[in-house]
């Protein structure tokens, strides 16, 4: 892995929370998109070499609204940079981490895929690779 490319936060007004955002980095979004597969809107802000990215559930039983109803809002997951997300997803799972479904196309441009929180002490894990890469 090599750095961690941006950490998820699940809000429940992107509005609200792109406003809020804006003021923190004092800067605003630099994209907006919807991924309809996740049944979600995601917006993200540059932090230096990492991203911040907000995502509010578009539809009921989207995972983001299972979260927020279950937790409230607050840090979803932390995607972690990698060259190589065939391989390292294969040695996670070798690790004895639960996959999340297969690898599929996130927000961003990037090819992504997630562990269970248990997996990882109560957190999330999403592994991201650039498509252009
Ligand atoms: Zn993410």
């Amino acid at each position: 892995m090599k750095k961690i490319e941006h950490i998820g936060i699940a809000v429940r007004d992107i509005d609200t929370a792109n406003e809020t955002y804006s003021k923190l980095f004092n800067s605003k979004a630099y994209k907006e998109e919807a991924v309809a597969s996740e049944g979600v809107t995601t917006s993200f802000f540059m932090m230096g070499e990492s991203k911040i990215e907000l995502l509010e559930a578009t539809t009921q039983d989207s995972a983001i609204a299972k979260f927020i109803e279950k937790r409230g809002e607050g840090i979803h997951h932390i995607a972690y940079a990698v060259d190589d997300i065939m391989s390292e997803r294969e040695r996670l799972i070798a690790e004895g981490f639960q996959a999340i479904g297969d690898i599929k196309e996130g927000a961003d441009n990037k090819l992504v895929c997630f562990f269970h929180p248990k997996s990882a002490n109560g957190v999330l894990v999403e592994l991201c690779q650039d498509r252009t890469e």
